[in-house]
């Protein structure tokens, strides 16, 4: 250090100076800073509050009458039928934000602990559910403010009716009309998934009162895929959604039409195809489901998100690989929508947003992210494509602690939230006025997805 030049050594005081100098004027204004600079604008933050919002993606249940059939038909792969595996940090019934939701829909102390919290909580959702019978799930929107939920149902039923809900059916099944043994024994996880969808395209086939498949791949797109779709957008679908990454890699690559036909026609009436030849297959008929899904005007949702499963294939659900099937120009008829925001891969979901058919939703990230984090997210997207992105919960039900009413309020709180972080602090960059803030918001929680699905 003595080597310093003068120069150099008064440069270096100055910085000194002007490095105590700031100090001291962050410790003078420390107090102002902290009443002044709060997170959120509030004025801004009561207005996100008070959006009746439409939630893009969620599995709501049946009310059903205690000692009723169980409501099984709120997923097409439910989980509960693969190995054991980890939940992330925030969806454990032991993290505090199930508290806060308990306190809200139910009135349970955040004092309690132990079989009395336990006693009471069931006691207090077992009342809610007798009380408002048939209107508990209206009921569970409106503690979340939410106005319209979007039900990823494999049917609908009483107390789930439009307008407060509207239906997305699921449609891998159609992707899978051969012998899916050999799919099946890849993964412990596939074991359990793949009957899933072998049971449920039995059931779409009886719908059509078909005995038999068709021979050629044409005639069962004609005369089992085309009617499928129909049939479900007469019962009120407004779109379809794919859980494929929990089947397979989403590179739906590129078809080769002569091999699909070829594949399919092979093994209609039996033997089981390879795990090549099923891949072919599939990715002809996931561009034909979605195709026609585009004329039909339904909306196509594809699941994207680093989890759920012990062998899950995270890398295969990277919503870049999307990419050939969304630069298919015979599908620029169709709307996608990468929900769970491809999380954590969301800058790739943002590269895919520039495609003019493109959206994405926060379902699930609201709940399994805070708001800090979520509102990072948010804001990094509502810069470039603010038009794109909408609300979902993905509330699903856990148990009696932790119903899908529970999960609705907890991620349309964490998204309010983590809306107001994020535009409080465009806001205060000065990147945008308050009155675009309030816009954002709207859009985000409603406006987004009013459009995209046509609801008026
Ligand atoms: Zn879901």
């Amino acid at each position: 250090m003595s080597s310093l030049s003068p120069s150099t050594r008064l440069v270096t005081s100055a910085f000194r100076i002007a490095r105590a100098l700031a100090a001291v004027g962050v410790l003078l204004s420390s107090g102002r800073l902290a009443a002044a600079q709060a997170p959120v604008d509030s004025a801004l933050a009561s207005y996100i509050n008070s959006i009746r919002a439409i939630d893009d993606h969620a599995h709501p249940m049946l009310p059903v009458a205690a000692g009723a059939r169980p409501d099984t038909d709120y997923d097409a792969l439910p989980l509960d039928g693969i190995p054991p595996f980890d939940l992330p940090s925030r969806l454990r019934p032991t993290d505090p934000v199930w508290r806060a939701a308990q306190r809200a829909l139910y009135q349970i102390s955040p004092e309690l602990s132990g079989p009395g919290y336990h006693t009471s909580l069931r006691t207090a959702v077992a009342n809610a559910k007798r009380m408002y019978g048939a209107r508990f799930p209206r009921w569970a929107l409106d503690q979340a403010r939410i106005d319209v939920m979007m039900a990823n149902r494999i049917t609908m039923g009483p107390g789930l009716a439009p307008p407060r809900f509207r239906w997305i059916a699921f449609d891998d099944a159609l992707m899978l009309p051969l012998d899916v043994r050999g799919e099946a024994a890849l993964t412990p996880d596939d074991r359990s998934l793949y009957p899933r969808e072998a049971t449920l395209l039995r059931r779409y086939l009886q719908a059509l009162n078909v005995r038999t498949l068709p021979a050629s791949l044409d005639e069962y797109i004609r005369t089992v895929v085309n009617p499928t779709l129909a049939r479900q957008r007469a019962g009120g679908a407004v779109g379809i959604k794919f859980e494929a990454a929990y089947l397979r890699p989403l590179d739906f690559d590129d078809p080769d039409a002569f091999a699909a036909r070829r594949v399919y026609a092979k093994y209609v009436r039996g033997g089981v195809p390879s795990h090549a030849e099923y891949k072919a297959l599939e990715d002809y008929l996931f561009r034909a489901i979605t195709r026609e899904a585009g004329r039909q005007h339904l909306v196509v949702q594809i699941h994207t998100l680093e989890t759920f499963g012990g062998f899950y294939r995270s890398a295969g659900s990277a919503p870049h690989l999307l990419e050939p099937a969304f630069n298919d120009s015979t599908l620029r008829g169709t709307k996608f929508i990468v929900v769970h925001g491809g999380w954590p891969l969301f800058g790739e979901t943002q590269g895919l947003l520039t495609k003019p058919n493109v959206y994405t939703d926060i379902s699930m990230m609201d709940v399994m992210l805070s708001p800090t984090v979520l509102a990072g997210v948010l804001r990094q997207w509502l810069g470039e494509w603010p038009e794109k992105v909408l609300f979902g919960t993905d509330a699903f039900d856990g148990g009696v602690e932790q119903g899908w009413e529970q999960v609705a309020w907890v991620g349309s709180s964490t998204a309010r939230r983590a809306l107001a972080i994020a535009l409080t602090g465009m806001m205060r960059d000065g990147e945008i006025s308050r009155s675009r803030a309030e816009a954002l918001a709207r859009m985000v929680l409603r406006d987004n997805a009013a459009a995209l699905y046509g609801l008026r």
